[in-house]
């Protein structure tokens, strides 16, 4: 889609499931049942959604999973890469060697998964040959130095591997990464989680990652388990909500499995995502 002088590719890199009530918090089952039907191990289903930005440079927004799981994490996760980044990236015309920035949210696992791959030796390189990646300085120590709470969710073979490549660049603040596209650090999830905001001809487009992971989390309060400080998340998001409604912001969630984008809506109070039909 065209969006000022940029072009957005939505892409998916298949589904995946997780427990959902760590998916919505505080929140009890009756509630967010009713948004997200769980299964019979109480997963939800959620998407893995990239996304291209081609303007001055073609720069790709996370990159999903990835085919690096093993067997058993296949079968807690409930994977389907049925059809993956590769089908995603070959429908939308764009090549693995055209992507000249591969920029990270943060490094957990189904956003960061598809930054490495194996090659026909074995040995774990950059998925991306051309490109340099993108890494905010403190969610790169975090990630390198992982504690008993996040270390399930920062796997090293998605990220080491970068650096040794000489394809990393570090970045300390909230900076623009090509003209129109620049991160905003929200806190919250991981301490130095960063959204990317997208500007072109008079329109803000964000890719909201895990601030707000699917359409169902509009809601203040419906904050995932995971985050690691969640009131730092309340707190960003309260305003960012605010902001979104008054500047009619176009949201992209990476996890929502129907909904790739919309905008939020305030009806009388009560929030609602109106999808964008692609
Ligand atoms: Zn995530």
């Amino acid at each position: 889609m065209r969006f000022g002088d940029l072009e957005l590719l939505p892409l998916t890199d298949g589904t995946f499931r997780l427990d959902g009530g760590a998916m919505f918090g505080v929140v009890p089952k009756p509630l967010w049942q009713k948004r997200a039907p769980a299964d019979d191990r109480n997963r939800i289903r959620l998407g893995l959604r990239p996304l291209v930005v081609r303007g001055e440079r073609t720069l790709l927004i996370d990159a999903g999973i990835g085919g690096k799981m093993d067997e058993k994490s296949i079968e807690i996760y409930a994977i389907d890469r049925s059809r993956h980044l590769d089908h995603a990236l070959a429908d939308a015309g764009v090549r693995r060697e055209d992507i000249d920035i591969v920029l990270a949210s943060h490094l957990h696992f189904d956003h960061a998964g598809g930054f490495t791959t194996r090659d026909d030796r074995g040995r774990l390189v950059p998925a991306f040959p051309r490109a340099r990646y993108v890494v905010r300085t403190a969610e790169w120590e975090d990630a390198m130095h992982p504690h008993e709470r996040n270390r399930a969710s920062y796997l090293a073979e998605n990220f080491a591997p970068l650096a040794e490549a000489g394809v990393l660049d570090l970045v300390d603040g909230d900076d623009t990464i090509m003209p129109g596209v620049r991160v905003v650090r929200t806190g919250g999830h991981t301490m130095h989680h960063q959204i990317v905001m997208i500007e072109s001809g008079g329109r803000t487009a964000v890719f909201a990652a895990d601030l707000m992971p699917t359409a169902a989390h509009v809601d203040e309060p419906w904050i995932m388990g995971y985050d690691l400080y969640p009131m730092d998340t309340l707190s960003f998001k309260r305003g960012f909500v605010r902001e979104a409604i008054a500047g009619h912001y176009l949201i992209f969630f990476e996890h929502d499995p129907d909904i790739a984008a919309g905008f939020i809506r305030d009806e009388g109070g009560r929030k609602r995502i109106e999808p964008l039909q692609l």
